[in-house]
């Protein structure tokens, strides 16, 4: 599959492997010098590069674009960007990295729709893979044993999915609330919405994967073969592997969605009722909730797409200031069952006690639904405020200290929600697979808290990146002062220790996976987890 282009350095690689490998496991990032092997600075990096032969192709000069993200926080521009044509390309660039070893300062990041937050898609100096120029082996639903999947490229786009799909009626059970991600992205993450209580996380929907490991090696992996790979790659933050295909998990699709929208005053009562929906076995199809603090006109933005249940008793209601809670909520049904579907809805919200006056409901296509957040970004683009810094703080908190979260955090830390949305809905922990990478709290109930800013490029702005983040601190430290148990979601460390308490228990296992995955710390060099040894010099 690959010519070896250095022999001599092929001579050492085992050496180098365990060399290497001893840096990536140290408490910080190590910086030590190993084997007198010629040191290759970047200017050969180049040059190998150049002799790469791929169907694809690789770009030096319009590389910053790679160096940025959704987040616009943190900026690393690559040496060069390859763009591949066949999963043969991504594993002769990775081959390519894994044979220079230690001799070369290359890292791989492979980037999906580069909507990470915090450079994890980056890699400074490095190669990024541009994994939406992989198209092959296109989008195609494949049937086996009276079950439907379906195949789509690492670098897929959701709704790309979604509308392949469709026109089979079928779709994926499990979802993001925004479809403008890859699909390996959000494998590498979890991929996490309002149907995981039910189906889990995108991560348990997966049936079969094509990954490129850190040697450059094309592996199929699976529950069945390769299970260690398998499971690793899952919600592994692109540390063991390259996803270039995946085989996904399908279910009928329904038509339409009623969409309800109701509030609460009371925390205890809304989180009663959502973790009472999401024990259910018959219930709603999609359950989320948000915080509302010190907002006025909320209610009447909403208008514009739900209805009040009853206009005039909603036009009576007022906030004054007060924190709200939006339990939010789909059933799904086709054309002709709207009267058995409105009797299970009232069957349902009968169980609940929100406000009354407070029901908003819409009826929309089930596409137009789980495509809802790309209108907002549509709206925000064409106002310039799509592409501004967002400083995210998403994290899993343990049913028992949601409560105290909440007292200490809603109103008192975070005393207005004008800088975006702020998302929480519990999820079940028996519906993620302890064998993948991703890491929960302990408890069989958490829930998702999302703090989905925007801030403002001028310093002096109250939204300021700076007092953004400073408030994201806040809720850190009084996580880890009170002993909430909370875990992050889409984690951002800077040191290792702090990702050994990240994965804790999990950390012996993702270190061991990373020994034999990507033994010379090549791959995803944004999360800042292992780091590759220096060049000798
Ligand atoms: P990138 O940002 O390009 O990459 C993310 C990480 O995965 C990087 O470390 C990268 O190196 C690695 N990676 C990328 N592709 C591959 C691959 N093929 N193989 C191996 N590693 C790879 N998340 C949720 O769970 N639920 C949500 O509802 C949700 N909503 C979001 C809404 C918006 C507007 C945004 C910006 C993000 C949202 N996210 C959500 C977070 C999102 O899932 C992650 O940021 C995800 O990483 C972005 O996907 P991406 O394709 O842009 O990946």
């Amino acid at each position: 599959m690959f010519t070896p282009i250095f022999p001599f350095l092929l001579l050492h690689l085992t050496i180098l492997m365990m060399v290497s490998l001893s840096s990536c496991f140290a408490d910080q990032p190590h910086q030590e010098a190993s084997l007198p092997l010629p040191f290759l600075s970047p200017a050969s990096d180049h040059a190998h590069l150049r002799d790469l032969e791929i169907d694809g192709s690789v770009e030096f000069d319009d590389v910053r674009a790679a160096g940025t993200d959704f987040g616009h926080l943190h900026t690393s521009v690559p040496s060069a960007v390859v763009h591949p044509k066949s999963v043969a390309d991504v594993a002769k660039t990775v081959r390519l990295v894994f044979e220079l070893g230690q001799s070369s300062n290359l890292t791989i990041a492979a980037r999906g729709h580069g909507h990470s937050l915090q450079g994890q898609a980056q890699a400074s100096g490095g190669i990024v893979v541009n994994m939406e120029s992989l198209k092959s082996p296109g989008i195609r639903v494949v049937r086996e044993g009276g079950s439907a999947f379906v195949e789509a490229a690492g670098g897929e786009l959701w709704i790309n999915v979604l509308n392949e799909t469709l026109k089979q009626g079928l779709a994926p059970r499990s979802w993001t609330d925004y479809l403008y991600l890859t699909v390996g992205g959000t494998l590498s993450n979890a991929g996490v919405s309002g149907q995981a209580f039910r189906h889990g996380p995108q991560i348990s929907n997966v049936h079969q994967l094509e990954v490129v490991t850190g040697r450059g090696e094309v592996k199929i992996c699976s529950e069945k073969e390769n299970a260690d790979l398998f499971h690793g790659v899952l919600g592994g933050l692109g540390q063991f592997g390259i996803i270039t295909r995946a085989r996904i998990i399908l279910e009928p699709a329904p038509q339409l969605v009623k969409w309800i929208r109701v509030l609460y005053t009371d925390f205890a009562a809304f989180t009663r009722d959502q973790e009472m929906l999401i024990s259910e076995e018959n219930t709603f199809d999609y359950i989320e909730g948000f915080v509302i603090i010190n907002r006025t006109s909320v209610l009447s933005n909403w208008r514009s797409s739900f209805n009040p249940k009853d206009p005039a008793q909603a036009s009576l209601f007022e906030s004054h200031g007060k924190t709200l809670f939006c339990l939010e909520m789909t059933k799904n049904f086709n054309h002709g069952d709207l009267d058995s579907v409105n009797q299970e809805i009232d069957r349902l919200m009968a169980k609940l006690s929100f406000i009354p006056s407070t029901v908003f409901m819409s009826e929309v296509p089930y596409v137009d639904f789980l495509d809802r957040v790309h209108a907002s970004e549509v709206k925000l683009q064409s106002q310039g405020l799509w592409e501004v810094p967002h400083p995210w703080l998403n994290l899993f908190i343990p049913r028992s200290k949601i409560h105290h979260f909440a007292r200490e955090v809603f109103g008192k830390i975070i005393t207005d929600s004008s800088n975006g949305p702020i998302l929480i809905y519990p999820l079940n922990k028996t519906r993620w697979d302890g064998r993948t990478s991703a890491v929960t709290p302990e408890e069989d109930v958490f829930y998702l808290v999302a703090f989905l800013y925007s801030a403002s490029t001028s310093p002096e702005a109250p939204n300021s990146v700076k007092n953004i983040q400073s408030l994201n601190r806040r809720v850190l430290r009084f996580c880890k002062k009170s002993g909430v148990g909370m875990k992050q979601y889409l984690p951002h460390y800077e040191v290792q220790s702090e990702w050994k308490a990240h994965f804790g228990e999990k950390w012996k296992q993702f270190a061991q996976r990373k020994m034999t995955y990507d033994p010379l710390a090549i791959l995803g060099p944004g999360q800042r987890i292992f780091q590759k040894a220096k060049p000798f010099s």
